[in-house]
């Protein structure tokens, strides 16, 4: 397979400033590191090179998205405020999402990035890519920017698909450990665009991500919500891809599939408690190309999202990239045997009740007529 990488340096120069956590510091709050530092993203390009791997790939330059480009999911007096922010400082867009002088051009550069990925895809210049971009997307509402992310990237390059390439059905699927709630709100009406999101249950944002949210009007149906309880691992995860993930993409039979690919799934990532691993990440890589390649001639972008902790999401990365390429480093994940040995790693029947209700949903996805 030949492979499209995104990465810019740029991307980690987006500023999220001397917070502790997710929280800004203040008052008892000691001055730490923002929780979405550039470390994690770095480090993956950092281990893709020093692996070998990054040689073979196919180099995808980046050039930032129009305003008007924005504008397929973003109301327009909310790009000019961020423009605005940007310029004079930066701020908060929203909620939870700090960002330095120039972040509007990065955030411009990342959604860019995801967009050049897809067109590289239906250009014939590659297989399939990954657009390692930041800030990540998929929390942004239209008109606010929310956990981290300022511009929904993967919601804008769905548009994309759909206004340059004419692409009628496209799939897609969120694995970050949050629910991906700004990209079902942009498709929520929409029949023609699948949005599943498997996430922890009720972590980020709050009160979003529920089983009974289906879409609405002519979207009923095509929006699947996926809440793993806290402490899923590798066969939960397995279990929801071959019993919900695969029969709804082969329900749906869409012509592109995009994945929000955050791997803060990780056993030790600090912003959620899900119980995942490299392996979980090459084998979900594994069965969404599977799909791509019965329903969609191969078509398949991920786009990369959250992953907080910085040891072990450059592995995960790596897992992701070699699984997309069929090129085999050798590397192995030394992080592997400690999450493995760690217990509740089985499908649990608590977990595997989600699974089943959220499996009934399949049925109700709109068809292609
Ligand atoms: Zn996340």
């Amino acid at each position: 397979m030949n492979t499209g990488l995104v990465w810019h340096e740029k991307y980690a120069w987006h500023n999220t400033g001397t917070y502790a956590g997710v929280l800004p510091s203040g008052g008892l709050i000691e001055p730490y590191t923002h929780a979405d530092s550039p470390d994690s993203k770095r480090r993956i390009y950092a281990l893709l090179e020093t692996s070998g791997v990054l040689d073979k790939l196919t180099k995808i330059n980046a050039c930032p998205a129009t305003a008007e480009q924005l504008n397929y999911v973003h109301e327009l007096p909310y790009i000019d405020k961020i423009r605005s922010m940007s310029d004079q400082g930066g701020g908060d867009a929203g909620e939870l999402t700090p960002f330095g002088q120039g972040g509007y051009e990065i955030a411009c550069l990342a959604a860019g990035g995801a967009i050049q990925a897809a067109d590289a895809v239906l250009d014939g210049k590659v297989n399939n890519a990954y657009a390692l971009i930041r800030p990540c997307g998929h929390h942004a509402e239209k008109n606010r920017g929310r956990g981290f992310g300022l511009f929904n990237n993967v919601a804008i390059t769905a548009h994309h698909l759909r206004k340059k390439h004419n692409v009628p059905r496209i799939a897609i699927v969120d694995w970050d450990a949050h629910h991906g709630n700004g990209t079902q709100q942009t498709f929520y009406k929409d029949p023609n665009t699948l949005t599943i999101s498997i996430h922890q249950n009720n972590c980020y944002p709050p009160n979003s991500g529920f089983l009974s949210d289906n879409g609405e009007e002519a979207g009923q149906g095509a929006n699947i919500n996926i809440p793993m309880p806290p402490g899923s691992g590798h066969c939960a995860y397995m279990e929801a891809m071959d019993r919900i993930i695969a029969p709804a993409i082969a329900r749906f039979k869409p012509d592109f599939i995009l994945v929000a690919s955050g791997l803060d799934i990780g056993a030790m990532d600090p912003l959620a408690r899900l119980l995942c691993d490299s392996e979980t990440c090459r084998e979900l890589t594994r069965k969404i190309m599977n799909s791509a390649e019965k329903f969609c001639g191969g078509n398949l972008v991920l786009i990369h999202e959250g992953g907080y902790h910085a040891p072990t999401v450059p592995f995960m990365g790596l897992a992701i990239i070699e699984q997309l390429s069929g090129i085999t480093t050798g590397v192995e994940d030394p992080f592997l045997p400690i999450i493995k040995g760690q217990g509740g790693m089985e499908l649990l029947p608590h977990q595997e009740a989600i699974i089943k209700q959220a499996a009934t949903l399949v049925g109700n996805i709109p068809v292609k007529k």
